[in-house]
């Protein structure tokens, strides 16, 4: 019996199943690389859906962490603490906003993004109570939280979790003409990924998000860009957003804004839209915690100066020839932005790559049956970016 399979079995005992994991049982991380149990080294190429980007184990993050460990960890937002502040002026200076609602995890704040729509919508905008509607796009992911998976399409996001809530109306992603003929007088906000990350990285057709921006404004709708898996760095920009010099009216940011260490969320906006938040009508115990500002305005300076998301676009450009040069034969389409990577797959399942992916060192992760994506970390080395693509290779070309 290996140490793999006595805690794979241990964990079939024990935990839900509500996920598939890959055979393999990590243990320690560095950098770009994972160690498992049995002391084998492998290339992470998923980031934690991006929550990774800055690698495992940074060592600034990780000494921001253990001093505020060390010094305060949680007060509730019963009282100020002295982190609080400072993390919500940076990160909405970052953001080019002026206020930030923090949550912990990104479906957390999603529905935060929802909730301040609506009460934008009735407080402001003047809709008729009960008559809130967002825009939503088909092949959606924000998470899972009922509220959420009620205007997902993926029947395994929400068989057996009806009945649903309601005042969403979905188009296809990608389609200005039917998000236009969407919004009505009672539209409240359009919700959108920039891309869709778990939907297989799927990139809008150019100028989408431009016209999304453009119908937002000309109907006083807001535009709520989910940069959970998107932003921070991941696509070669601060949000993937700024690649159409799209600003829009909501950020949402999850995952990598924790660093990889801890939960952190956040919504994102102007003072006019959060604004709408009386004390009492929204909130969450652990939300800007100080352990969570303390490494989420690390990870805010971070990307201040630009230097993260050159990074990623230099070793960007060098990752989208490498995934140029896969196997024709084995590859029906390729989708890349930055470091990050939707591959379709001809004959296999994304599944049966990541398997073969993990027995030669490198993990992945599949998305939606034929589609394989990839997320390297933003910090990874272009050697070994190189050396985890040609374990790619090699696996399609083994078929
Ligand atoms: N929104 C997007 C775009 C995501 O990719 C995800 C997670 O994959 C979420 C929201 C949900 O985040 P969390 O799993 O932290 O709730």
């Amino acid at each position: 019996m290996s140490l793999t399979h006595d805690e794979i079995t241990r964990a079939d005992a024990s935990v839900a199943h509500n996920y598939h994991p890959l055979p393999v049982v990590i243990t320690r991380g560095e950098g770009a690389w994972v160690t498992d149990v049995e002391g084998r080294r492998l290339l992470d190429m998923l980031s934690g859906y991006s929550a990774l980007n800055f690698g495992h184990g940074d060592k600034d993050l990780l000494g921001v962490a253990h001093a505020q460990l060390d010094r305060l960890t949680l007060t509730s937002r019963a009282f100020h603490h002295d982190g609080l502040a400072t993390f919500c002026a940076e990160l909405a200076e970052l953001a080019g906003m002026e206020m930030v609602l923090p949550m912990n995890t990104g479906a957390e704040a999603v529905e935060t993004a929802v909730k301040t729509a609506r009460k934008w919508g009735y407080r402001v905008k003047g809709v008729p109570d009960g008559r809130a509607k967002i825009v939503v796009m088909g092949g959606n992911f924000h998470g899972r939280t009922l509220t959420i998976v009620s205007f997902s399409d993926d029947p395994d996001a929400t068989a057996d979790y009806g009945p649903f809530t309601p005042g969403f109306v979905r188009v296809p992603f990608g389609d200005i003409a039917a998000a236009r003929a969407a919004v009505d007088e009672d539209t409240v906000a359009v919700l959108v990924e920039p891309v869709q990350g778990e939907g297989g990285v799927i990139l809008p057709p150019p100028g989408y998000l431009r016209q999304i921006r453009q119908l937002c404004t000309e109907r006083n709708v807001l535009m709520i860009a989910d940069e959970i898996q998107s932003g921070l760095g991941r696509t070669g920009r601060t949000f993937a957003c700024d690649h159409e010099d799209v600003v829009p009216d909501v950020y949402v940011l999850g995952k990598a804004l924790g660093g990889g260490i801890v939960p952190v969320s956040a919504v994102v906006s102007r003072a006019d839209v959060l604004g709408v938040f009386r004390p009492g009508e929204h909130g969450s115990t652990f939300g800007g915690n100080p352990l969570a500002c303390a490494v989420g305005t690390a990870v805010v300076r971070r990307l201040r100066d630009g230097s993260v998301q050159q990074r990623a676009t230099e070793l960007g450009a060098v990752f989208a020839g490498l995934l140029s040069e896969l196997p024709g034969g084995a590859v029906a389409a390729v989708r890349s932005l930055g470091l990050w990577a939707g591959i379709d797959l001809r004959e296999r399942t994304g599944r049966d790559v990541c398997e073969g992916l993990l027995r030669r060192g490198v993990l992945s992760k599949d998305a939606h049956g034929r589609t394989l994506r990839l997320a390297p970390p933003l910090v990874v080395a272009e050697a070994d970016l190189r050396w985890g693509m040609a374990r790619l290779a090699e696996e399609l070309a083994q078929g």
